[in-house]
């Protein structure tokens, strides 16, 4: 397996620490707004790797941390007039709605900052210990960032001294411009923790390198863990300072592989809420089923930088189409987990740094041939199997195809009409039974006249809409 590292700027071999067992640990969100097209587009590029290492036979432990400690989920409870925890909570249970409603699967472990203030302190008193932090009069802690040879390694910058001056006289009590803080004295009437140094709240930056020591960290391993992601725009200052902190607090670099994805832009536009532009996932699943959404979003690769445009998603979801009418094609079929060359070939092609336009191309072609095949010989059994387990390894991979393909082409039909299909359905089914094939004809046309089509099938009757 191939995985483009960040730090290194190539596509190097993927080797786990541990032959069997990967360690992952991913960026998570701020909970104090809903999820944007960048969430869904981050989590679906990490919920794909994490498929994938599954795949090829690693058992994974996948940590993404909820940060339910920040200045804006404050500012969120104080306009609402509500706590923090009740922001904090409200928004997480619709992160985990918008992720579920994409098929994106739960890490196995999601920590958060307030349940992780401990392991918190035993960082920064290390970090004191071993003098790469300090405490300024005012009760705050910054990362002396000049006490770590490797300060800016990982996202290669370089220190620019004249602004470094600039900022040092701006803010004093830093003793350089690229000192962070770990610790943030509170004034009087904010919310805060109790800490030694004073009470504050802890920096961003902490909590990630806090939570990977206290999960997942392996004193006689070399790496905390072996592969760290995130959004590209993560990677500084964030991901350089979790490096920094991990390196000078304890005997193990941070990660083996950095792996970062690209940013979302919606009609050729940064999202931003400035803008007027920030789409979030929940309105999008109003007007589209989450696997159509999945399809498209995963449809450029990870790392490019994704615009999306209702046009383009309309294209995939034609693509995405073409799979649950083969999906239908093959209803009732029993399914074996079976070889194939095809599977063989889709796994080769994402082993290739998740290499998702080639996966794309590999089932068009399948699906093409599948049909041609059973358009010449429809009694095929041996096709349909393999396209079956073609089907299902697809679901378990790409996390496509999951559904009832009946139920997929019903997507955004209110359920009062559901309901009066499925009830003239019975009625006609009960009139054929009766063989009063006048009425059970009169109540086609009536199904017909909804706009929907129908088909009859040894496992009963279906519908779609048209
Ligand atoms: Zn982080």
């Amino acid at each position: 397996m191939y995985i483009f590292d960040s730090v290194k700027k190539e596509k190097v071999e993927f080797i786990p620490q541990d032959k069997n067992n990967v360690k992952m640990y991913v960026c998570g969100p701020t909970v104090y707004d809903d999820a944007h097209l960048g969430h869904a587009k981050s989590s679906l590029s990490f919920d794909l790797l994490y498929r994938v290492l599954e795949a090829n036979a690693y058992d994974v432990t996948y940590a993404k941390n909820i940060t339910d400690i920040d200045d804006k989920i404050i500012k969120k409870a104080q306009e609402l007039n509500k706590t923090i925890d009740q922001i904090s909570s409200e928004f997480t249970d619709a992160y985990h709605k918008d992720m579920d409603a994409l098929y994106i699967k739960r890490p196995n472990l999601e920590p958060r900052a307030t349940e992780s203030l401990e392991a918190m302190y035993s960082l920064i008193n290390s970090l004191i210990e071993k003098e790469h932090a300090y405490v300024t009069k005012d009760g705050d802690v910054y990362f002396d960032t000049k006490s770590d040879k490797s300060y800016l390694s990982i996202s290669n910058q370089r220190q620019d001294e004249d602004s470094t001056q600039a900022r040092v006289e701006s803010s004093s009590l830093k003793r350089n411009n690229t000192d962070f803080a770990l610790w943030k004295s509170a004034k009087d009437n904010e919310v805060s923790f109790e800490a030694p140094y004073s009470k504050g709240r802890p920096g961003w930056h902490l909590e990630c390198s806090a939570m990977i020591e206290k999960h997942l960290a392996d004193e006689n391993l070399k790496y905390s863990v072996d592969i760290h992601g995130g959004g590209a725009d993560l990677l500084f200052p964030h991901h350089e300072n979790e490096a920094a902190q991990t390196r000078c607090s304890s005997s193990h670099e941070l990660a083996a592989y950095w792996v970062h994805n690209g940013f979302v832009t919606v009609n050729n536009e940064k999202m931003s809420k400035s803008l007027g532009n920030s789409f979030f996932i929940k309105d999008a699943l109003k007007k589209y089923d989450g696997e159509v959404l999945r399809y498209y979003l995963l449809s450029s690769h990870y790392r490019a930088n994704f615009n999306f445009s209702e046009e383009d998603l309309l294209v995939s979801k034609k693509r995405l189409d073409k799979i649950y009418r083969l999906k239908k094609r093959l209803f009732g079929m029993g399914s074996k987990d079976i070889k194939t060359t095809f599977k063989d070939e889709l796994l080769k092609a994402l082993n290739d740094d998740l290499n998702t336009s080639v996966s794309y191309a590999l089932i068009d072609e399948m699906i093409s041939s599948v049909n041609d095949t059973l358009d010449n010989e429809p009694k095929n059994k041996l096709i349909k199997k393999e396209a079956m387990a073609n089907l299902m390894f697809i679901e378990n991979i790409l996390g496509f195809a999951s559904q009832n393909p009946f139920e997929y082409f019903q997507y955004g039909i209110d359920e009062n009409k559901k309901n009066m299909i499925d009830t003239l359905i019975e009625k006609r089914a009960e009139a054929k039974k009766d063989k009063n094939f006048e009425l059970s004809d009169q109540i086609r046309d009536e199904i017909l006249a909804l706009d929907v089509s129908i088909m009859d099938t040894a496992n009963g009757t279906f519908w779609e809409s048209n």
